[in-house]
């Protein structure tokens, strides 16, 4: 079969790029292999391959790329950074996401009555999980508390000396998300609630499970965790 028989098209447009494409096949140089280029930040072109460049081109710069700090950090629950990460990118399957795939699904908060449920409402505008993540920090981060989901990414993204104060505070972030989407996920699948009373109970002995295995394995500069969280964490 002949690839390359000019074809006839009704708009003169196509015909025109028809013809632009006959016009550069002739001119290439044959036998030769077609090369294949990424393009770079600058617009240019290169054989170079960067994956994270092509992804930023591919997905537009991403507004929660700085708080990668905050998120993956040294002795982490990597399932919890994970989750925490997903949250930040707001790649969750919240009610609002969830909205724009089926029209028919729920899309209220499994926690309260609100009828669209977003990243910012479960993390922390509604009360059932304010009322936790108040009660693990509040006393904690003191008059920098705030249960705004920006101002904690800035927070917990902050440059500077890793304190045990913002160990504890990113640790109790990530362990908090987790908590509450697990327990959304079970609301949603039918199963009997479990109250924040409880949760809070469960994600403090997340915590300090985590402290004590830092102690256990002479983290030096740790070694206040577990005092600390104790002064400072109240259980509902
Ligand atoms: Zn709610």
């Amino acid at each position: 079969m002949e690839r390359n028989r000019k074809r006839r098209h009704q708009n003169a447009l196509l015909n025109q790029v028809e013809h632009e494409i006959l016009m550069l096949k002739e001119r290439r140089v044959h036998g030769q292999a077609d090369e294949f280029l990424w393009r770079q930040k600058d617009n240019t072109y290169s054989d170079q391959f960067q994956s994270k460049e092509t992804w930023q081109i591919l997905h537009g710069p991403s507004p929660t790329w700085d708080c990668h700090r905050g998120i993956w950090f040294s002795f982490a629950t990597p399932k919890f950074a994970f989750m925490t990460w997903l949250a930040a990118k707001n790649r969750l399957a919240t009610g609002e996401r969830m909205e724009c795939w089926n029209t028919n699904v729920h899309i209220g908060c499994s926690f309260c009555a609100e009828p669209k449920e977003t990243r910012e409402h479960l993390f922390f505008d509604c009360l059932y999980s304010r009322q936790i993540w108040e009660a693990l920090v509040g006393g904690l981060m003191g008059s920098d508390y705030t249960w705004k989901w920006t101002n904690i990414l800035n927070q917990i993204s902050l440059n500077g000396r890793i304190d045990m104060r913002l160990f504890i505070v990113r640790y109790a972030f990530q362990a908090t998300i987790d908590s509450l989407w697990i327990e959304r996920n079970r609301r949603r699948h039918g199963e009997k609630p479990i109250t924040n009373t409880i949760l809070v109970r469960m994600i403090d002995v997340m915590v300090r499970n985590r402290l004590s295995t830092m102690r256990r394995n002479g983290v030096k500069k740790f070694e206040d965790g577990i005092r600390i969280w104790f002064g400072t964490r109240r259980l509902l």
